[in-house]
């Protein structure tokens, strides 16, 4: 174990939770925060990761048959107003813009100046500008179905922001699709929340739950939203991706109509369903320790660093060719059809250059000196174990595993993730047990405590929000695999029909 003076972030996950995640960013040089409110710079090392995350996803759409296109970030009020569940969701967080220029005041101060005879709304999310362009493009169910995404920054005025987890802006995906059948746009639906899933367990190690959103939490205008929700460290949930079933909602305030095979007109059924860069917090807060970040291999920004050991004037040319053909080879290697990502750091700086690569979380770190060089081989690290459990390989071994010890580091960050989970979800169904398992023993100290709780719920609205009133506990979703059970609803004692999943989230 490492000793509680020896890590590299303080304070560690106990000590304080919330402070740990600012600090791993920090020492990873993922990111910091901007002198915007709210909003974030995503720096090299942390935008690598995303392209890597935004490659894949991009790929597993093309294959349901998604094309890519652009929308303006500007959207007129009146857009917005056409829906009335949806404006009403995003009234209390939207930037607009009023002006269209600046001018000097007589201080000499720049002010706005030549105001707009109808605001614009940086986008939030796009349905509304996206449904003004289906409304003209379809006209006929030949047209259809209709199949869109759009990467994109969208703009959401959030009051409490942390980096990642909830940003002023973040960057995203939004898929918006159009269909003639109700069970076709449901179906698409649960298809693209598979792909999520897909996306979250397989590529970031993240193990999700599946389900339905109770009708407080959907998306402004959907008739469904379904969701994936993962367990970060401190036993919180995290809803990191959302596929939504808008029913004929936006389509008739949009105005999306075809004419069906039967020569009638018709609406066109809608679903959208987004991504965003609040996976990656997901990503630091699943996998990361006292240590730093811990990246999983499907998506690091690197899935190795070369360190040669630059010591001596003799040694240190040949020390770096024979490096510098490792990485040549390495990166001719495939890892999941893409070329190794391959670091080398030369920088002679001591022990700290092993530290910033274990706080950068990359999967495997090798070491070369003029030792391993003689005997054709290199000293090896792997960021998911000990960082003195290290060990020799020969070179040529060591280039023909290194896919399998990648794919090892995946699943087992997977796996021990998905233990996490496993260990911290419960049925529960004795009301007092129920406030136990979400009262910090301490108020003083919030010690990491809670969990998932499945436990019986009415159904209705009010017992949901005197939970969340009295716990700030909210029902991450209505599982999908939740059994037909009668049961007692934790909140009010009435009848109940089967479990929901109860957390604290972010
Ligand atoms: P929504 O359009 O509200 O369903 O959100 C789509 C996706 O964006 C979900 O995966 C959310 O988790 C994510 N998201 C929503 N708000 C933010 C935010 N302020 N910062 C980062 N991600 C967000």
């Amino acid at each position: 174990m490492t000793q509680k003076n020896d890590t590299a972030i303080r304070p560690t996950r106990a000590e304080n939770y919330p402070e740990w995640y600012q600090q791993v960013i920090r020492a990873s040089d993922m990111a910091e925060l901007s002198p915007v409110r709210g909003c974030m710079v995503i720096k090299p090392w942390g935008y690598a990761l995303w392209e890597n995350m935004v490659r894949a996803l991009d790929d597993m759409f093309k294959a349901t048959g998604v094309r890519n296109a652009y929308f303006p970030l500007f959207i007129p009020i009146s857009f917005l107003e056409k829906e009335a569940e949806h404006v009403e969701g995003f009234a209390k967080e939207c930037a607009v813009v009023t002006h269209h220029k600046l001018e000097k005041d007589e201080n000499n101060r720049l002010v706005p100046a030549g105001k707009l005879n109808e605001p614009l709304i940086v986008r939030p999310t796009s349905e509304t500008i996206i449904g003004d362009a289906f409304a003209r493009w379809i006209k006929s169910y030949r047209d259809l179905p209709m199949l869109l995404n759009q990467w994109a920054n969208v703009v959401r005025w959030e009051m409490r922001t942390r980096i990642f987890l909830r940003t002023s802006e973040f960057l995203w995906q939004e898929g918006h699709t159009v269909h003639a059948t109700k069970q076709e746009a449901i179906d698409r639906t649960y298809m693209m929340l598979n792909v999520y899933k897909r996306m979250a367990e397989e590529y970031l190690a993240i193990p999700v739950i599946t389900g339905e959103k109770s009708v407080a939490e959907k998306f402004p205008g959907a008739e469904i939203t379904t969701c994936i929700e993962a367990m970060m460290q401190d036993k919180k949930a995290l809803q990191a991706g959302t596929s939504h079933f808008l029913g004929q909602n936006f389509a008739r305030a949009s105005g999306i109509r075809f004419q069906s095979a039967m020569e009638t007109e018709e609406y066109g059924w809608t679903t959208s369903w987004g991504v965003s860069t609040r996976m990656i917090g997901g990503l630091i807060m699943t996998h990361s320790d006292d240590n730093g970040i811990v990246l999983p291999p499907r998506v690091a920004s690197a899935h190795v660093v070369l360190l040669p050991i630059l010591k001596k004037k003799e040694t240190n040319d040949s020390v770096m060719a024979y490096t510098q053909a490792i990485a040549g080879r390495l990166r001719q290697q495939n890892y999941h059809g893409t070329p190794l990502r391959v670091e080398i750091d030369d920088r002679n700086i001591g022990g700290t250059r092993n530290w910033d690569w274990i706080k950068k979380g990359v999967p495997l770190r090798v070491e070369i000196g003029p030792k391993d060089m003689d005997a054709d081989s290199v000293f090896v690290s792997r960021r998911d174990r000990e960082r003195k459990d290290r060990f020799s390989i020969q070179k040529d071994e060591f280039i023909g595993k290194i896919t399998e010890i990648l794919d090892e580091i995946q699943s087992g960050l997977y796996e021990k993730a998905l233990c996490f989970l496993k260990e911290n979800t419960r049925d529960i169904d004795d009301p007092d047990e129920f406030n136990a398992f979400f009262s910090p023993k301490n108020p003083e100290e919030p010690e990491i405590h809670g969990g998932f709780a499945r436990s019986h719920w009415c159904g209705r609205a009010e017992c949901e929000k005197a939970v969340k009133e009295r716990l700030n506990v909210t029902i991450r979703c209505i599982p999908f695999d939740r059994k037909e059970q009668s049961g007692a609803c934790i909140q009010c004692g009435e009848e109940s029909q089967g479990r929901v999943v109860f957390a604290k989230a972010y």
